[in-house]
């Protein structure tokens, strides 16, 4: 039996309304043996802090995304971190793919402003930061750089080589997702095959970007085996290593006692 660190999940999203337990169940039967969970609605954080609650192995990470700018409250953040079970904040960054037409240059800065903040309490909360980045490479490096943030992760990583390079000197963590397993996917596979293992972590994103063998289904947390299998086959090293080293390397930077099963 291997156990995997699914480093980051939406088990809050609707999606999993009706068979909450069932996935969670599910996913342990896969192997799964730790879950990070991602609160994007700060605004209503109870299922959330129900669900850290409920599943000892089930951790969280809070922030504000930069999709969910319109009723965001900064203060909302800061008693979300101070949580048990919430070891990360996240997560945020800068997404420039649905940016309304004339509104632009507006959006983007207030995603800046959002994101500057939350660096900020990061910081000051002593936390690692999970970042979510889309189309808006520079301004988030450079944003990051400033910032002098050099714990987190860069989430469901879709950048190249030179991206990989910037993050890794960051000291960042490089998480991969389902996207990996796609067949036009080439691009990504190299950069799989680049990063150092150190350095890996795995994630679903689930409900989103199921991995090919469930592809245009609903993703979710049982599912990251595919994921590590890849990861496998690019590295040329067994799944079981794969699991090992990425499960160690999530308890590193979201500081957690390492204690893998093998
Ligand atoms: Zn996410």
């Amino acid at each position: 039996m291997i156990s995997l660190f699914d480093t980051h999940a939406h088990l809050t999203d609707k999606a999993f309304n009706d068979d909450l337990e069932k996935t969670v169940s599910g996913a342990q039967d896969s192997g799964v043996a730790r879950i990070l969970n991602v609160c994007d609605d700060v605004n209503n954080p109870g299922r959330f802090k129900e669900l850290l609650e409920k599943y000892s192995f089930i951790y969280g990470a809070a922030g504000i995304h930069p999709h969910e700018l319109e009723n965001a409250d900064l203060k909302k953040v800061p008693p979300m971190l101070e949580l048990k079970k919430v070891v990360a904040l996240g997560e945020i960054g800068l997404d420039y793919h649905y940016l309304r037409a004339g509104h632009e240059e507006n959006e983007k800065k207030r995603q800046q402003e959002f994101f500057r903040a939350q660096l900020k309490m990061s910081k000051d909360a002593g936390l690692p930061v999970i970042i979510h980045c889309r189309e808006a490479w520079d301004d988030t490096l450079k944003i990051v750089a400033e910032g002098n943030i050099g714990r987190g992760v860069f989430h469901c990583f879709s950048g190249g080589e030179n991206e990989l390079n910037k993050c890794l000197e960051l000291g960042f963590y490089i998480s991969f997702a389902g996207p990996i397993t796609y067949p036009k996917a080439a691009d990504l596979r190299k950069i799989v095959e680049i990063t150092p293992l150190d350095r890996m972590l795995i994630e679903t994103d689930c409900p989103y970007l199921a991995p090919q063998q469930h592809r245009g289904k609903r993703n979710e947390p049982a599912f990251i085996k595919h994921t590590a299998e890849k990861v496998a086959e690019i590295r040329k090293i067994s799944l079981e290593e794969v699991s090992q080293i990425t499960f160690r390397n999530a308890c590193r930077i979201f500081n957690l006692v390492v204690k893998y099963i093998p």
